[in-house]
């Protein structure tokens, strides 16, 4: 696809209105001035850096503007796919706005007694609009009003101490039942509310819950809450949360608060928010451990209280010698590292055996129990 440079001497159209848009451009060196030939009015004069010439473009509509050097100018070409490729792979609601301000902005252009006619993106914009756009627009403000409302429910998986075979603490986990969509996946609607700040809110009700809910658990039973970049990055969040764990009069280390590797992308900002964490006294976990690319980074620069390996690695230990492998040197530099081992996804017997014969120190899943409401939770105690 690579970059072309074209150069213009002053005064030298560039482009006409009506021409075909076959690429933006970037001033590199040089001003161009946009304007408008029926009537000669200046549009706009753009200077070095500057990006022009993308809207015919973007909506693959002949040039509504022609464009001309005022000085010697040397342009560097953007060419069509590498603009509408990215447009394409842009989230939904994006599209969308790029597209209403496009037709916007189109209206307010002097008149050249031309309309983008084979306007293609306009109309898959659109019909995008209409679709996923809408739709995901409809679901923000639906997922609004459940968590307003309380629809927003919070379960509770048993993690049990496997050593011991008796429940240590809880995974606290989010659930949404729609009026009408029925249940909604909670890695959905919480990817939906990532991109906004309902996050806050959402994490807001579920460390509210966890809260109010160790209040009234044995004081060894511990909760692990999911937190998102969001929230760590929000110091008044945290402080709201340290002030209601004061006000029940909970040991902060029964929280613990489980980040993923797509949030560690950053490990400067992720020690931050470790050492932020275990100065109010909450645990750090590592979650879904060892399914991502940087399982030995993390390890080498973060120092995490506990890791949850991925639940792939108990679905597959009798399945792939890889996988078994890959287990037992995780668990084997755990302990050396002194860092607490919780396995995933634990569904059988046989895998319980080979976990506590490899000193992992704790197991979720389905054998020791599915997420369940609060009433369920207190009837185990
Ligand atoms: P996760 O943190 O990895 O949570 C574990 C997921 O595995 C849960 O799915 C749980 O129901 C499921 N699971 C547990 N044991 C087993 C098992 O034995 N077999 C199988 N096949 N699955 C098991 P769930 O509840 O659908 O949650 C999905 C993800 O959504 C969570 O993955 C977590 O990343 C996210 N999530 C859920 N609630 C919240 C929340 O309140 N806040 C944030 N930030 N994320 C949340
Ligand atoms: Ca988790
Ligand atoms: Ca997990």
């Amino acid at each position: 696809m690579g970059y072309h440079i074209k150069q213009f001497e002053q005064g030298e159209i560039i482009f006409h209105g009506g021409d075909s848009s076959d690429c933006a451009y970037i001033i590199e060196k040089g001003q161009v001035e946009i304007f408008a030939e029926s009537n000669d009015t200046i549009i706009d004069i753009l200077n070095e850096g500057e990006l022009f010439g993308e809207m015919g473009v973007l909506d693959q509509s002949p040039r509504s503007t022609s464009a001309r050097a005022i000085t010697p100018v040397v342009l560097l070409e953007v060419k069509t796919e590498q603009i509408t490729n990215r447009l394409a792979e842009s989230d939904a609601i994006v599209k969308a706005l790029v597209g209403v301000l496009l037709k916007r902005f189109r209206s307010l252009l002097p008149s050249q007694g031309m309309t983008a006619k084979n306007s293609n993106l306009l109309n898959q914009v659109e019909s995008v609009v209409e679709q996923t756009g809408l739709s995901k627009f409809k679901l923000e403000s639906e997922l609004r009003t459940a968590i307003n409302n309380g629809d927003i429910q919070t379960v509770y998986q048993p993690i049990q101490e496997i050593q011991k075979n008796q429940i240590a603490g809880f995974e606290a986990l989010s659930r949404w039942s729609h009026p009408e969509r029925g249940f909604i996946s909670p890695v959905e609607f919480i990817a939906l509310a990532e991109e906004t700040d309902l996050i806050i809110e959402v994490g807001e009700l579920v460390f509210s819950r966890a809260i109010e809910l160790l209040s009234v658990l044995p004081d060894h039973v511990f909760i692990n809450i999911n937190v998102s970049a969001k929230q760590l990055d929000d110091n008044q969040f945290l402080q709201r949360v340290v002030a209601k764990v004061k006000q029940h009069g909970i040991q902060p280390n029964r929280l613990k608060l489980e980040i993923t590797e797509t949030m560690v992308v950053d490990f400067k900002k992720a020690r931050h928010w470790i050492k932020k964490c275990k100065e109010i006294g909450f645990l750090v976990c590592a979650d879904d451990f060892g399914t991502g690319h940087s399982g030995m980074e993390q390890l080498l620069e973060l120092d995490f209280d506990v890791l949850k390996v991925d639940q792939v690695f108990v679905r597959n230990m009798f399945k792939s010698e890889r996988y078994q492998i890959i287990i037992e040197s995780i668990a084997s530099m755990a302990q050396r590292l002194e860092t607490k081992l919780v396995a995933e996804g634990v569904e059988y017997d046989q895998q319980l055996e080979v976990l506590q014969a490899l000193g992992f120190n704790f197991g979720q899943g389905y054998l020791f129990g599915k997420p369940m409401s609060l009433e369920d939770v207190m009837k185990l105690f």
